[in-house]
């Protein structure tokens, strides 16, 4: 089995959702005491989340890129980056490491491909709703991006950091997602993608298919540990 690098902490919530997602993917495939092998970074998102909110992009990059660096160094076989937002310095990152790394958004595409849809509403962060880096890659795979419009995206991000993050799942903000989820499916919307690792926690189904980052991310990772 491949060993998975994981850099995590980006919420800590995120990190055990990968752990767990993994534990039960090689369980399940290998059976018996088999579990999956991880090398973790896991990074203390109180220093990162301000350095988002002020777009200090190139420091963010330089730190993890580090981090990606010491995942390598110690000797995994290939590195995923457990959270959608980071995405934003996945170049940086990979340009600092040999091993390979599996895109978030490239492993979502993938799928949502293999199901045959086209137009997918994304939820996330401010950043992965509003900037290209994430959006994108999705248009250049072909797929049609619908972002909710924006008191929706506030909500939705407010909910991702004063809450999620911080392991509180209200049942009105529940409430509130799926009114959002609506309105994406009511403007066409054939599937919603759950691009922030820690939605799954509040939404578990909706009216229409939901591709949760974390599980596809995770599904991508331990085929590659078993190949
Ligand atoms: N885990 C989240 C994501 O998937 C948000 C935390 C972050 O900003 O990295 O985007």
């Amino acid at each position: 089995m491949q060993k998975i690098g994981i850099l995590g902490g980006m919420s800590l919530q995120s990190t055990l959702h990968y752990i767990e997602g993994l534990n039960n993917e090689i369980s399940t495939a290998l059976g018996g005491l088999a579990s999956p092998r991880i090398l973790l970074s896991s990074v203390d998102f109180a220093e990162y989340e301000p350095l988002q909110r002020s777009a200090d992009w190139d420091l963010i990059a330089s730190k993890l890129a580090a981090e990606a660096k010491l995942i390598e160094v110690a000797g995994a076989d290939f590195l995923i980056l457990a959270t959608n937002t980071m995405h934003k310095v996945a170049d940086q990152i990979t340009a600092a490491i040999n091993i390979p790394f599996i895109h978030i958004a490239d492993a979502t595409c993938a799928a949502i491909k293999a199901d045959g849809l086209q137009k997918i509403g994304l939820l996330g962060t401010q950043y992965t709703m509003e900037q290209d880096f994430y959006k994108g890659k999705l248009v250049a795979a072909g797929l049609n991006v619908l972002v909710p419009a924006e008191a929706d995206r506030k909500i939705i991000n407010d909910v991702i950091f004063q809450e999620l993050c911080l392991g509180i799942v209200k049942e009105e903000s529940a409430q509130k997602y799926q009114e959002i989820i609506a309105k994406l499916q009511d403007a066409g919307a054939e599937a919603v993608i759950l691009g922030c690792t820690e939605i799954g926690m509040l939404v578990k189904k909706a009216t229409l298919p939901l591709y949760d980052t974390t599980e596809v991310h995770v599904k991508a990772a331990a085929r590659l540990a078993l190949q």
